[in-house]
């Protein structure tokens, strides 16, 4: 048994190797070569209790043999007592990475408000799912997110402002210069997300997302799926920004009544 985690870690360990060196067309590429079809490995490689400020959940943690990543899954409830119940009409947020909003607390977008959200949403209605898969940068990776933030920001007095966009006089459209930088556009799959529902028992979920692309993926890979909106105010005009790009360039259903800045009157600015 122990030998098999070790093995197993090795396995990771490469692959993660693997990721970093290799564009993700590489990654999917391989996933044909070793599984002959275009659906990741996954294993589940260790659980555990997770209390957290947003209630008691359990701690799934799964290795991605084809990409090489490590995604982490959280069920709100004790899993041995049957959390996630039949397996129907779960409540599922699919959430990409986004280390610089979660974990430096970087204030451009709305990720970690989401995800805390989500959290916060789950535990109230009292079963459900977050997965949280490693694709940062809309699935480029991270060199690329840090690449397209290079071009997105600029130094001004000390303090960091939105670029402006020669050609269009306003701030760049950050799906616009991952295009630019020669990145692909949002090359997130969820076919990983698909595999993990499917091993957990997951029938059918209510999806919390405002992006038509993740339902019709988990439609695609055979979970019925709801959508259930997810909707956040922009905390300053950088997140505005997203929001609108979001709703412009990428059809997610944002109202453009959500995507106002509230100044400190409680004024609604454009
Ligand atoms: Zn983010």
């Amino acid at each position: 048994m122990e030998n098999d985690k070790s093995e197993s870690a090795r396995e990771i360990i490469n692959g993660l190797e693997y990721h970093w060196l290799k564009p993700w067309e590489e990654i999917e590429k391989r996933k044909v070569i070793l599984t002959g079809a275009n659906e990741p490995i996954i294993k589940l490689l260790a659980e555990s209790p997770l209390p957290t400020e947003y209630g008691d959940w359990t701690y799934l943690v799964f290795g991605d043999y084809t990409s090489g990543e490590i995604h982490e899954v959280i069920v709100y409830g004790d899993m041995e007592k049957g959390s996630l119940g039949n397996g129907e009409d779960v409540i599922l947020r699919v959430h990409s990475a986004c280390k610089s909003s979660e974990l430096f607390h970087a204030i451009n977008c709305e990720c970690r408000e989401e995800l805390e959200k989500a959290m916060d949403l789950i535990k109230k209605k009292g079963r459900g799912i977050v997965i949280y898969l490693m694709q940062e940068g809309g699935g480029a990776g991270l060199k690329a997110k840090v690449d397209v933030y290079h071009e997105l920001f600029e130094w001004k007095n000390n303090k960091i402002k939105l670029a402006i966009d020669p050609e269009t006089g306003e701030s760049f459209s950050i799906f616009k210069l991952y295009q630019k930088l020669g990145y692909k556009q949002d090359s997130r799959s969820l076919a990983v997300a698909v595999a993990i529902l499917k091993s957990l028992g997951i029938k059918s979920v209510k999806l919390l997302t405002n992006n038509p692309k993740k339902v019709q993926d988990l439609v695609d890979g055979g979970i019925k799926t709801e959508p259930l909106g997810l909707h956040i105010k922009p905390a300053n005009e950088m997140v505005a920004r997203i929001l609108k790009a979001k709703a412009e360039d990428r059809g997610h259903s944002i109202n453009k009544k959500h995507i106002r800045v509230e100044n400190k009157n409680g004024r609604k600015k454009k």
